[in-house]
Parts: C-alpha cells; sequence; structure tokens
C-alpha cells in the first residue's frame, strides 16, 4: 500500500456536519463561519478573526489594509511559498527579498534590518512549514521602524513562539486552510488580528464591500467576493476541535525522523529555542553529492509519497525576467529549492508506516 504524504484528517463526524450544513440550505457565511472564527480567536489569543475564501486572500486583504500600493516595498523571505510574494505584486508594490535561515528555512532575521527603507510598508515574515520565524528579533524591528508584521503563518495554526502562538504577534496573522495544511476546508483562510479597524476592513472587503454596520446594505467600498462558505466552515470546524491531538500527533513523527533518520546524506530541520513547531511538514535538505531526483524515485518505487518543499522565488520565470534576479543571489534559498523534499507526515500514518519509511530513507546510499 502506498504512504501518501499527506492526507486530511476527516471523521465521520465532520462528514455529517457538511451533510447538514447541505439540508439546512444555509451556504454562505452563515452559523459556522461564524464559530470557527470564534474558536480560532479563542485559540490563537487574538481578538478579531476573518474567515475568507483562502490564504492568499488573507494576505491580499492585509496588504490592502496597510494601504500597501505602487512605490511600496515589502519585505518577505526568499524561500516560500509563491503567493506570499505574489499577493505584493498583486497590490503594485515591490517584493524585496530575504534570504532564508540555514536551520528553519525561515527568513533570516540578522539580513532584514540592511533592507528596510523609507518605502517598507510591511514586512512578512513566514512561518515556514509551521517553524515558527525568529518573532523576537523581527518584532524589535517592526518596532524600531515603526513597520508592521503580517504574520504569513499558512503552515501553521498552533505553532508557539515563546508560549505563545503564532498569528498573535503582527498586526495580522494569515493562516490557511488548503488541504496540504494541517486542517482543512478545502480551500479556506482565516486573519486574525487585535486591531478593530482592521478587522472591520477584512469583514467589508470580503463581501463586496458591504458594511454591515448599517441597518440597511451600504456598499462603502469596493470590495472583493472572498467569502468562506458554511460548507467549508463545517468541514473544519471537529478538525478545529481536535487541532491539538492533530498537531501531537505530526510532533510524534517529527521528533521519530529527528532521532531515527541517520542524515548521513541530508541536513534535517533544526528549530530555533524555546518554539513549538505545528510539523505542516517535515523538510530535508539533500546534500549536494546527492541526486534529488534519484531519491525521490527511490522512495516513489518504495511507494512512498514524498514532494518538494517550496519556490527559491526570485528564481521563478515571472519575478527572474521582471527584476532580473540572479540565480546565486539568495544561496541557502537556492539550495532549500533545489535540493529539498518533504516527507510523509500527518495524523493518520501508523507507527508502522514512519517505521518503513525511516528505514528505507536510512538504506538508500546501500542501493
Ligand atoms: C499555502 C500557503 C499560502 C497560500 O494559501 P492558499 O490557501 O493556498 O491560498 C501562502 N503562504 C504560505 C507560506 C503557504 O504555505
Amino acid at each position: 500500500m502506498k504512504i501518501k504524504l499527506t492526507k486530511p484528517s476527516i471523521l465521520e463526524s465532520d462528514i455529517e456536519n457538511v451533510v447538514d450544513v447541505l439540508k439546512s440550505g444555509m451556504l454562505v457565511q452563515g452559523d459556522n463561519v461564524k464559530f470557527i472564527e470564534k474558536v480560532i480567536s479563542d485559540y490563537v489569543g487574538v481578538k478579531y478573526s476573518v474567515a475568507v475564501a483562502n490564504g492568499t486572500a488573507t494576505l491580499h486583504l492585509s496588504l490592502l489594509a496597510l494601504g500597501t500600493g505602487p512605490g511600496d516595498e515589502v519585505i518577505v523571505p526568499a524561500f516560500s511559498y509563491i503567493a506570499t510574494a505574489n499577493v505584493v505584486e498583486l497590490v503594485g508594490a515591490t517584493p524585496v527579498f530575504i534570504d532564508i535561515n540555514k536551520n528553519t528555512f525561515n527568513i533570516n532575521q540578522e539580513e532584514i534590518e540592511s533592507s528596510i527603507t523609507e518605502r517598507t510598508r510591511a514586512i512578512i515574515p513566514v512561518h515556514e512549514f509551521g517553524h515558527p520565524a525568529y518573532l523576537s528579533k523581527i518584532m524589535k524591528l517592526s518596532e524600531k521602524y515603526d513597520v508592521p508584521i503580517i504574520e504569513d503563518a499558512a503552515c501553521a495554526l498552533g505553532a508557539e513562539w515563546h508560549g505563545k502562538k503564532v498569528g498573535s504577534f503582527g498586526i495580522a496573522g494569515s493562516f490557511s486552510f488548503h488541504p496540504r495544511k494541517s486542517v482543512t476546508s478545502g480551500e479556506g483562510g482565516v486573519i486574525t488580528t487585535n486591531n478593530r479597524k482592521l478587522a472591520h476592513f477584512f469583514r467589508v472587503m470580503r463581501n463586496h464591500g458591504i458594511d454591515d454596520a448599517y441597518k440597511k446594505v451600504e456598499f462603502t467600498r469596493a470590495g472583493f467576493n472572498y467569502r468562506l462558505t458554511e460548507i467549508q466552515a463545517a468541514l473544519l470546524l471537529g478538525q478545529l476541535k481536535r487541532i491539538e491531538t492533530i498537531n501531537d500527533k505530526r510532533e510524534k513523527i517529527a521528533i521519530r525522523y529527528n532521532k531515527e533518520l541517520n542524515g548521513c546524506f541530508f541536513r534535517k530541520p533544526q528549530m530555533s529555542k524555546h518554539t513549538k513547531p505545528s510539523w505542516q511538514s517535515y523538510h530535508i535538505v539533500l546534500d549536494d553529492s546527492v541526486d534529488r531526483n534519484r531519491f525521490v524515485s527511490y522512495l516513489n518505487n518504495c511507494n512512498i509519497g514524498v514532494s518538494y518543499g517550496a519556490q527559491n522565488i526570485p528564481m521563478q520565470n515571472y519575478y527572474k525576467s521582471k527584476y532580473n534576479y540572479d540565480d546565486d543571489q539568495f544561496p541557502v534559498a537556492k539550495n532549500a529549492y533545489l535540493k529539498g523534499v518533504v516527507l510523509p507526515i500527518y495524523d493518520g500514518l501508523s507507527e508502522q508506516q514512519v517505521s518503513f519509511v525511516i528505514k528505507k530513507i536510512n538504506s538508500f546510499t546501500e542501493v
């Protein structure tokens, strides 16, 4: 039987919740959406959560809320899912890429300060693969230069920095519920914030610009349709209630990989101190001498599903041709992009399956 890279955690009870919505006839942005917003606010430890259509929409609205536009710069890591940079382009601003830390795959906090200019409108640290970015330093820079932080926590619901949940540090926190994340609504996202004005902006902008502070339908902005459906919210609800169990199971697998993989021909992820990752992915980086295609097809032949991690964004066609980046400009990101592999990790993976993956990887060099 094939071991998948990932599989959503969907129980019978989750399916029943969805069926209940279908029977009710109330399909978009109703009580289930309100309920998941409340659950996420309580869990992350923020005043407001606003559910939207996907993670990319959360980043897009956050940049718009800060008034980001042409002439502005937004600092982003060079290695992330490409959406982190695309949203900057989509509001007409310029992404300023920073290389990543070799061990955590997160934005290198020591390289941010020299890229802050008068035009820096925001910094978007990504908690890549569910590992918190170095928030103490990043928040200090935010204060020193009065530049707001939008946390791209797409992969990181439940992750903690010094005992505090990510998504509660910046002016806005962005979460995704795409099936590749630990909990999923099919497509979906939530923006967390402690800022009442921002929360209001998000609510208006997700719903065609309708301001519900008025008694009648009043269109106060040119908004989007970025609404989440009740079907999606109902699917997510049960997973949110058991998120600690889901994340614990993922952590157990990561701990086993950390301990039992021999790491003879690759680098394992290393965490900053005082972090609790949510382990969206377990990402390793192969040594230069190892052919990634060979490693991946070896694992595929063993019936083990693996994939690549994230992109070195400045090396992607659009960015490279627009800004003329040199492939070697972000060497750590380039290395992670060309040599990174993510291993199976999800709550339904059995102990035996994990043992099998470990055994096969450890014997790769002998093949
Ligand atoms: C998944 C992801 C996104 C985009 O989320 P979608 O829900 O797919 O739009 C953005 N940033 C990062 C880091 C992600 O992993």
